[in-house]
């Protein structure tokens, strides 16, 4: 094993794993040091939406996931706030439910065939060396030796443990979260339930969700809050607690009355903390490592995923233009800020449905420090740009989606500013112009993966709103990029008039 990597990747998770298979295909010299696994840990199922289908393309790691054999993930079925509703992702779209354990296997089987290097051990807090930019990471291989490493950067990837971000660490204490989780099995599978379903369940201790890793399997946890309530009160052990538990809910108590428990139950902390800092010197915090956002939103593996694209991007951007290092380190915190707020803020949206209906401590402590979270606006920094919900009901941009006619005049470029900003360009950060415009005083080039620049610029060549999509559409075809739907064009020109970028004419 060489010494003196370019990067070395703590941590061998969906977001090592994922991070390692890039910066290998890009050229770089990788080692990923990964802790074996306890061989009596449970590996934990978890639920990946259809939309997390993107990111896995983007880190060439869909095709393993695919002939991975998972279990379709069609929709949800929730109890929640008292309220039953099903919802099955739109035009039959599927993602994955995953058991972690074959999951994380299979991309770092990817990582290696890029060419990544996979080391196990365990490694220890890295140390400042040199310029004070660099680190040196202690490793204990699993053979027992002891080994230096001095890369050019590091990515810690250690999830929870964060080996170097605990020191950098930032707990939500008012949202503390245990996670009890059981196995079931159903020779017959259920009928009450659709088997593609995750389910989830709201309760007035907490809430409870179920993931199936195959027809006549599923996982169970319950989420309580440990500082409102001993689990293990009254409790023989976790099994016994858990199952009182689950004596609170209707929909979990019908999956596990009419199954068999495969081995006992087991707790994991699913409590929520960001980061003072997510770039230390040559260091990235990734993942879990860098935030952690409560699993009711079932993005944890997405986000962890799009952290690592980010992370690569980055590292490969300050290794070919060392003159960006600092634009293109403070891009990723400013993004993993913004994707960690807007995972909050969801969260808020699911926590006011059980409202009062729950008028547990659980739900009123949660709500209570959800409301004291700072709004965010439109952010054009946000993972996926800017925030569609937000604009779509600025009233503004209402008024002029409602106005604008595909067969109207030609619109002329009214305001037209740039700056130059971060921007991601292939497998790079470089500084691209962005349009600055009320709305976006901090510069916005991409919404809703449309290219605002370019809008503007075939807009004056296009005799009105109709030809304008079609000059863009082709435009994209050439440029191999997606094909953009006409309703999400019509909203990003109605934006652009809202922000006189645009100006209708006469007539329209
Ligand atoms: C109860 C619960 C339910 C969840 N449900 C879902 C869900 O349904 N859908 C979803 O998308 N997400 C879910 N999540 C979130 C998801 O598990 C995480 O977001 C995801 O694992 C993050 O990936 P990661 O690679 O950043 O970290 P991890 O998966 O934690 O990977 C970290 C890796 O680092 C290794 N490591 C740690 N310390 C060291 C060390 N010192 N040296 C070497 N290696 C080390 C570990 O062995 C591990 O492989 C859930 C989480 C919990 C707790």
């Amino acid at each position: 094993m060489t010494s003196e990597p370019q990067v070395l990747i703590l941590g061998g998770g969906p977001a090592g794993a994922a991070a390692a298979r890039l910066l290998a295909r890009w050229g770089h010299e990788v080692v990923v040091v990964e802790r074996a696994a306890d061989p009596a840990a449970q590996s934990l199922a978890e639920s990946l939406p259809p939309s997390t289908r993107k990111i896995l393309a983007a880190t060439g790691l869909l095709g393993v996931v695919e002939a991975g054999g998972f279990h379709p993930n069609g929709g949800n079925t929730a109890l929640w706030g008292g309220e039953g509703r099903r919802d099955d992702f739109a035009g039959g779209a599927t993602g994955f439910h995953i058991l972690r354990s074959r999951f994380d296997g299979l991309l770092r089987e990817a990582a290696a065939g890029a060419g990544a290097e996979i080391v196990g051990g365990v490694a220890r807090l890295p140390e400042r060396v040199g310029d004070g930019e660099g680190w040196r990471v202690e490793v204990v291989l699993d053979a027992g030796e002891r080994v230096e490493i001095a890369p050019g950067w590091v990515l810690d990837c250690t999830g929870r443990a964060g080996v170097l971000a605990r020191r950098y660490r930032v707990l939500e204490a008012e949202a503390p979260t245990l996670a009890v989780v059981r196995r079931y099995r159903s020779e017959d599978g259920w009928a009450n339930v659709d088997a593609t379903h995750a389910l989830v369940e709201s309760f007035e201790r907490g809430w409870a969700w179920s993931v199936p890793t195959s027809e006549r399997e599923r996982h169970v946890a319950v989420m309580v809050d440990p500082q409102l309530q001993d689990v293990l009160e009254g409790a023989a052990d976790l099994s016994a607690a858990f199952e009182a538990e689950i004596e609170n809910t209707a929909l979990m108590r019908s999956i596990t009355n009419s199954a068999v428990p495969a081995g006992d139950a087991w707790a994991v902390t699913a409590s929520m903390y960001t980061s003072s800092e997510f770039a230390v010197g040559r260091a990235l915090l990734v993942g879990d490592a860098a935030s952690f956002a409560d699993p009711m939103s079932s993005y944890g593996v997405k986000k962890a995923l799009a952290s690592a694209w980010l992370a690569a991007v980055t590292v490969n951007t300050a290794i070919r233009t060392p003159e960006l290092a600092g634009a293109a380190t403070a891009f990723y915190s400013d993004r993993e800020r913004a994707m960690y707020r807007s995972l909050r803020e969801g969260l808020a949206v699911e926590v006011d449905e059980v409202g009062e209906r729950a008028p547990d401590a659980f739900w009123e402590r949660r709500a209570r420090w959800l409301a004291d979270q700072p709004q965010s606006a439109a952010d054009a920094n946000a993972p996926d740009g800017p925030d569609a919900e937000t604009l779509r009901d600025d009233p503004e941009v209402r008024a002029a989606f409602h106005a604008l006619r595909l067969g109207s005049g030609r619109l002329r470029v009214g305001r037209r500013e740039t700056a130059d900003r971060p921007l991601v360009i292939g497998n790079r950060i470089r500084m691209a112009p962005a349009l600055v415009t009320p709305r976006f005083p901090g510069g916005v080039r991409f919404f809703r993966d449309v290219d605002l620049l370019r809008v503007v610029h075939l807009a004056t060549g296009s005799p009105n709103p109709g030809a304008l999509y079609e000059a863009y559409s082709e435009w994209a075809a050439r440029e191999d990029l997606p094909p953009v739907d006409l309703a999400n064009f019509i909203g990003v020109v109605a934006l652009l008039i809202a922000d006189g970028v645009l100006v209708p004419g006469p007539g329209s």
